[in-house]
């Protein structure tokens, strides 16, 4: 390709919209444009890397014995709702009705729509295991798109499903696709971290994220340098902090003017925080639900959501708090009554706690669990922190940024029963099939790739994802003999199978070696007048400082053999 005929020109400038590195160089090098909000085009260059990784990850499922279909973006809504996942999704779900009145929804994940399709070709255990895989457009309307594709609204995604006769068959299915994911990424040259996930609407028991360690990733991950315990802060685990024994004294009213935080209350009343109780209200799917916890510990959103089995979690708005007769900054899970209650379990590791009295400027001491107050559930729902123990080995925990790149499920047998999946067994039984899901975003993880390959002039591409694998710059192109020796060696490379990005612009050596590092192909030849007088190139690897020259005669064959 020549770049005089390329589509796209490069930005100098970076666009204003872009807050992350990768959105500013993909938009920068030309790679993508944006549509509208959370919607991209991929243009040339950005889609000759796309496909290079979709080709990737073809190889490494077809590897495990992974069998590409295609499945439609269309879905019946129907589907959705005998999963009970339309509710899940909420307005996540882009939906649209046909002219004949039909609900149908753009697929964001395509579990009913392959378990339907499963139900219809699999009768006995004979038939399984499978593994079904897509690289198919993906559409979910996300509240606040960011990060030019790394959270976007119809973004490329490769989706696989694993089909068994039983939970044995998963774990082998599981292992297989993640020892594929491993690979995947390797031959991305991004570094992942294995954690233990939520499972989130999707569903299912055991769920794991390949995270890329990254300042910018939005994700935060909780991990522990001793025993490689490593999860994302929505499901971390940890050892709260103890505190000192005492023994259970009466309750007792105290003043407490003006009031109303635990900063304040800890601070006027001088006892540490883990004596307090810290008292949430929040709107589950519209009712008011009161939540206690340790005064030291926050909540965990994604927990609590789970606990109550909830789509929508929000904290509630004052005039929900004062309109159920409680008064916000001084509410007390004493006497409470009517209200849904949630503890975490850190109220039963301490004592002599001081609550609300639900009356302004008055607090309660001494407030014990179970002797003072009831709770219709108690569980774990705050968010582990740095410092804290490691729930596997103790030692302290830390906390990191990360990109989510791939997710996997076991999602065991819900969509089967669900969606009527089942086969008969060796003992001609009927069962339900073991079903796991596995993801990986194409677009996110080109974005992310980006993001741990750059430095400041531009993208460093390995070589498995370059649009071109060279960036071939003829200067004096005014100058017969440059034009002859390079078009030679734009043929010759071509020849060899090699993909040159051949820059025949007039443009002065800066603006296009500018150019040459901010679309990161890995290995830039300049031929001149200059590097004619001994008839040679002049080799530049965009990943390393210094350049080398080389001889013309046989050069094609010798940077064929150098890509490999
Ligand atoms: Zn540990």
């Amino acid at each position: 390709m020549r770049v005089s005929q390329l589509l796209t020109k490069t930005l100098r400038e970076v666009p204003a919209e872009a807050d992350t590195i990768s959105h500013q160089l993909l938009l920068r090098a030309g790679m993508v444009q944006q549509v509208a909000t959370g919607v991209y085009a991929y243009l040339p260059l950005g889609w000759r890397s796309l496909r290079k990784l979709e080709q990737i990850v073809r190889e490494e499922f077809d590897r495990i014995g992974g069998q590409e279909l295609m499945m439609p973006a269309l879905q019946p809504q129907e589907l959705w709702e005998k999963s009970g996942r339309f509710e899940a999704f909420g307005q996540n779900l882009f939906s649209v009705t046909d002219r004949r009145e039909r609900h149908m929804v753009l697929g964001p994940t395509h579990e009913e729509v392959t378990t339907e399709l499963v139900r219809r070709q699999v009768r006995s255990y004979r038939d399984l295991p499978q593994l079904l895989y897509q690289i198919q457009t993906k559409f979910r309307d996300e509240p606040r798109p960011r990060g030019g594709l790394l959270r976007v609204r119809e973004f490329d995604m490769m989706d696989l499903y694993s089909f068994d006769c039983d939970w044995e068959g998963l774990d082998v299915s599981y292992q297989k696709v993640k020892q594929a994911y491993q690979k995947i990424y390797d031959r991305c040259g991004l570094p992942t971290m294995i954690v233990e996930a939520d499972s989130g609407a999707i569903g299912g028991k055991d769920s794991q994220e390949f995270m890329a360690i990254t300042e910018t990733g939005e994700d935060q991950v909780i991990h522990c340098g001793s025993c490689k315990y490593a999860a994302n802060l929505e499901k971390a685990q940890s050892v709260k902090p103890k505190v000192p024994h005492q023994s259970p004294l009466p309750l007792e009213e105290v003043s407490t003017p003006g009031m109303k935080s635990i900063e304040e209350v800890s601070g006027f009343l001088k006892i540490p925080k883990s004596q307090t109780l810290k008292a949430v209200f929040y709107a589950a799917d519209g009712r008011l639900v009161f939540v206690a916890i340790r005064g030291d510990l926050e909540v965990n959103e994604i927990k609590l959501k789970n606990a109550l089995k909830c789509t929508e979690l929000r904290l509630a708005t004052e005039g929900e708090v004062t309109g159920a007769g409680l008064v916000a900054g001084s509410a007390s899970p004493l006497g409470l009554s009517g209200i849904k209650t949630v503890a975490d379990d850190s109220v039963t590791e301490g004592i002599n706690f001081v609550a609300g009295a639900n009356r302004p400027d008055f607090h309660m001491k001494n407030v014990n669990y179970p002797r003072d107050f009831k709770v219709d559930l108690m569980l774990d729902i705050a968010s582990a922190q740095p410092g804290q123990g490691c729930p596997r080995c103790g030692q302290s925990l830390s906390i990191t940024r990360g990109i989510e790149v791939g997710h996997i499920f076991k999602l065991g047998t819900m969509f089967a029963e669900k969606l009527g999946a089942y086969f008969l067994d060796q003992n001609g039984e009927q069962k339900p099939i073991v079903m796991g899901s596995y993801g990986i975003g194409i677009g996110r993880l080109l974005a992310t790739v980006i993001e741990r390959n750059h430095d400041d002039k531009g993208i460093v591409w390995p070589v498995s994802l370059a649009p071109y694998h060279v960036y071939l710059c003829a200067l004096g192109m005014d100058k017969p003999e440059v034009v002859a020796a390079s078009e030679k060696l734009y043929a010759d490379l071509q020849a060899r199978g090699v993909e040159v990005l051949f820059d025949d612009r007039t443009e002065s050596a800066g603006v296009r070696f500018n150019d040459a590092d901010l679309l990161g192909l890995p290995l830039r030849v300049v031929v001149s007048q200059r590097t004619l007088k001994s008839q040679s190139a002049e080799l530049k690897w965009r990943s390393k400082g210094e350049s080398q020259t080389l001889a013309l005669e046989g050069l094609a064959e010798k940077i064929a053999v150098m890509l490999k």
